[in-house]
């Protein structure tokens, strides 16, 4: 599997974009800004995006998703309990100072459970509620990859003091989803460095019962 993750925009969100050797197909997650940076990689690469994923409707990670798609025609993929949050995208700009990236429009819901394959690489959605009420990680399991979102960092857990953030729901949805991966699991956080499952089951002060 061909994985690049990079940091973009402001906010350094980890933006993914993954691709199947053999048929180079490809999905990028979190596009939230940089778009000529990731349709760079595409080409070098070339690869052929069919699938645009977003973990949770903050501006950082789904800024850009709308410009992506526009020059690929790649879908969009969202959570439908974060459709409210992704509606306040100017008010999430005023926040941060960032410029209102315009609407963006999802073309379909990801529901818990959903597989989604890119050639021959599958992974499968887990809804992990608590940062926002949308969020989603994408787990990889042949891979043994986790793309985390804002649900789990290195040494941290996602805030919870946002709209439709519940501190309850997020260590519910870290103790009942994620820490149920094995301990070898890779993990990319929405930010910051990677980490594994058994290193944050391990260490995360978050995580400690
Ligand atoms: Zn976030």
């Amino acid at each position: 599997m061909i994985h690049k993750v990079f940091p973009v925009g402001p906010l350094q969100c980890n933006c993914s974009v993954l691709g199947d050797e053999q048929t180079r197909e490809a999905m990028v997650i979190d596009p939230g800004d940089q778009i000529d940076d990731i349709l760079k990689i595409l080409r070098e690469e070339q690869l052929t995006l069919k699938q645009i994923v977003i973990t949770h409707a903050h501006i950082d990670h789904v800024g850009g998703a709308m410009k992506l798609k526009a020059a690929t025609g790649a879908p969009i993929l969202m959570n439908q309990n974060d459709y409210a949050l992704l509606k306040m995208l100017d008010v999430q700009a005023a926040w941060i100072g960032m410029r209102p990236p315009g609407a963006v429009q999802v073309d379909e819901a990801l529901e818990p459970g959903r597989v989604l394959n890119i050639g021959n690489i599958s992974s499968s959605v887990i809804h992990t509620p608590g940062h926002t009420e949308g969020s989603i990680c994408l787990y990889f399991p042949q891979e043994k990859r986790l793309i985390a979102g804002d649900t789990l960092f290195a040494g941290s857990i996602g805030r919870t003091d946002l709209p439709g953030g519940s501190t309850e729901k997020i260590l519910r949805s870290l103790h009942n989803q994620v820490l149920a991966l094995p301990d070898d699991t890779d993990v990319i956080p929405g930010h910051g460095p990677a980490t594994t499952i058994g290193e944050e089951r391990e260490t995360n002060p978050f995580l400690q019962k």
